[in-house]
């Protein structure tokens, strides 16, 4: 078998979704072999990702043929046409492909590759729309909300802890949250420790539960 961890993975459907994951796979050194059955969306990619094929991937022995089903890691990144997603998905179980990941554009598409055996099941555009809500309504930076409650949270820092070490201005026990992360204009993120003085232009990181992480970044 191929795509030990870090290794190779094929993804099929370069669409928007499938094109952007398999871009980033190949910018981290992961091989990636590209599936799609659009001859122009091939073109563009080939060169850009490590094999890049055209090919429908609802045809068992097309896949077959491709060495799918001897990949460890697939990503069905076919999202409006259900049938294909689903034939897709079906093929990759039954090959017994141990890692496959794929997008759903609808709760009931996501139940029914649940259904078939999909390991991880994710929802770009809901699960994006939910994030883009929370950049909206306040004044954080960037957000990342995890299980239970859960979230890390790109802010500048509100007025009261600016001049101050972090263990002065207790942070944790008067919002709740941890500064885990600084940086200062120009500079990269560096980890922020009880020691670090925080100044009126840095950015920081914040973790905590979402509704104080988020009253957090919206102190001023
Ligand atoms: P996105 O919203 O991410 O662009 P789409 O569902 O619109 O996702 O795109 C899916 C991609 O999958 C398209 O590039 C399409 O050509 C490809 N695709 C659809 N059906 C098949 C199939 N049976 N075999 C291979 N590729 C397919």
């Amino acid at each position: 078998r191929r795509g030990g961890p870090g290794n190779s993975v094929v993804v099929i459907g370069l669409g928007r979704f499938g094109r952007a994951l398999a871009l980033e796979l190949v910018d981290e050194e992961t091989e990636v072999l590209g599936i799609d059955e659009d001859a122009e969306t091939v073109q563009t990619l080939s060169g850009a990702l490590t094999h890049t094929v055209r090919a429908d991937s609802t045809k068992e022995d097309a896949l077959r043929q491709l060495g799918v089903h001897e990949f460890d890691r697939a990503v069905v990144a076919i999202g409006t046409d259900l049938e294909a997603s689903i034939l897709t998905t079906s093929l990759l179980i039954s090959f017994g492909v141990e890692n496959v990941w794929a997008k759903a554009i609808s709760e009931a598409h996501g139940r029914i590759l649940t259904q078939l055996g999909v390991h991880h099941v994710v929802y770009p555009e809901h699960d994006m729309g939910q994030r883009v809500a929370h950049l909206v309504r306040g004044r954080m930076l960037d957000y990342i909300e995890f299980e239970d409650d859960f979230a890390m949270v790109k802010t500048n820092p509100p007025g009261d802890i600016i001049g101050l070490p972090l263990s002065s201005s207790a942070v944790r026990s008067r919002y709740g949250i941890t500064v885990v992360a600084i940086k200062r204009p120009g500079q990269g993120f560096t980890y922020a420790t009880a020691e670090t003085t925080v100044e009126a232009n840095d950015t920081i990181i914040v973790a905590g539960r979402t509704r104080e992480t988020e009253r957090f970044s919206e102190l001023r």
